[in-house]
């Protein structure tokens, strides 16, 4: 078959946003018309296809935007999407513009509306865009880095406080059902617990912990919380943590302000490698795979493998989802899950020593 001829892409930012986001379109935008192939920014995520808002991009558009925070094109969730009726209108307004394959950059929920896309004639590609790390298919996401970074600022200045007035601070985390945020910022703040979905957690041992720290002279602790474990688990440890050991102790939520901020330099660089990756493999006639980082290599990952084993690691299968793979897509995807769950156990367990 003859291989398509690109003339011109759209490029879109959808779902929850990160920081680094701006610098992928950016890097999409230059890497495309550096190929000679026009671009195009669909404003909003898939509620922008739906919308027909969709706008020309030149370089000039773009060229300060690498070190923004937040999204360029703005994001936003869009149920209509989901359905036939809102997916014709997403496709119309692909032919009005003549968009020849879109790059959505974004979380799980975008690539499956890439794939969507995909099946009726728009090639797609994604790239990893979120602050929460939860693609298992990749090592990191772009955002994750500033996110982890701002967490350690404001743990190291609760760290201040809770030195002064002797007290434990519990904070909870981002990072939507996963852990990843939770445990990478609990060392390192040199966190005396840390509690997160994927690891079973042992609070007596961290109330023994404290109180033998205490009773040694330590002023402050510090104890991390996953989100995914819910808004009244890190409340409720906070009070048990001050019953059980005496110790005053405070709860604090930073929520969305870790979903902002200037991206730090690995996920610039990390969001321009994939942005022109993206572009590559795009007019090289390849859809449908999300743009990887696996042991500092960028490849390309198919989509459906990418989502099945995400489910896999989270014990979510539905029944029929590997039908469709070979015995030796099977064994990778297992041993990828296998990687996840020693790297969090691992983590865990030097938390568990060192932590004080
Ligand atoms: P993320 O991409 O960060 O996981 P969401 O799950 O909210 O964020 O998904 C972002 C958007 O992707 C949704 O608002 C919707 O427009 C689209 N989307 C999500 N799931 C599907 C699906 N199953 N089919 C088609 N589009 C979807």
């Amino acid at each position: 078959m003859e291989q398509k001829k690109f003339k011109k892409i759209g490029i879109l930012s959808s779902g929850g946003d990160a920081p680094g986001m701006s610098a992928a379109i950016k890097s999409v935008t230059c890497s495309a018309i550096a190929r000679g192939v026009e671009v195009v920014g669909i404003v909003g995520g898939y509620a922008g296809l739906i919308n027909d808002d969709v706008r020309p991009l030149d370089i000039a558009d773009v060229s300060d935007i690498i070190s923004h925070g937040g999204t360029y094109l703005r994001s936003a969730r869009c149920d209509e999407f989901k359905y036939e009726e809102g997916m014709q209108k997403a496709i119309a307004t692909c032919k009005r513009h003549n968009i020849d394959g879109i790059v959505a950059i974004g979380g799980d929920g975008t690539f499956r509306g890439a794939t969507d896309l995909s099946i009726r004639g728009i090639p797609c590609i994604g790239i990893p865009g979120t602050i929460d790390n939860d693609i298992t298919a990749t090592d990191y996401t772009i955002g994750y880095d500033t996110a982890m970074n701002s967490v350690v600022r404001m743990g190291d200045q609760l760290r201040d406080t809770s030195e002064s007035h002797s007290r434990c601070c519990v904070m909870e985390v981002m990072g939507r059902d996963a852990g990843y945020i939770a445990i990478e910022t609990a060392l390192a703040l040199n966190a005396i617990g840390v509690a997160l979905i994927e690891i079973p957690f042992d609070k007596n041992a961290m109330f023994e912990k404290i109180k033998a720290m205490r009773a040694k002279g330590q002023n402050s602790f510090i104890v991390i919380v996953a989100e995914g474990l819910g808004t009244e688990f890190g409340e409720s440890l906070t009070k048990e943590i001050e019953k059980e050991t005496g110790v005053e102790s405070r709860f604090v939520r930073p929520a969305h302000i870790v979903r902002g901020g200037t991206p730090t330099l690995r996920d610039r660089s990390l969001a321009c490698v994939m942005g022109d990756k993206a572009v590559d493999l795009l007019l090289n006639g390849v859809s449908d795979v999300v743009i990887c980082s696996r042991k500092d290599e960028i490849i390309a990952t198919d989509i459906k493998w990418a989502l099945i084993v995400d489910r896999m690691f989270k014990n979510k299968l539905k029944d029929g989802d590997l039908d469709a793979f070979s015995a030796e897509d099977i064994k990778a995807m297992k041993a990828l899950c296998e990687e996840r769950r020693a790297y969090f156990k691992n983590m865990y367990d030097i938390i568990k020593t060192i932590g004080c």
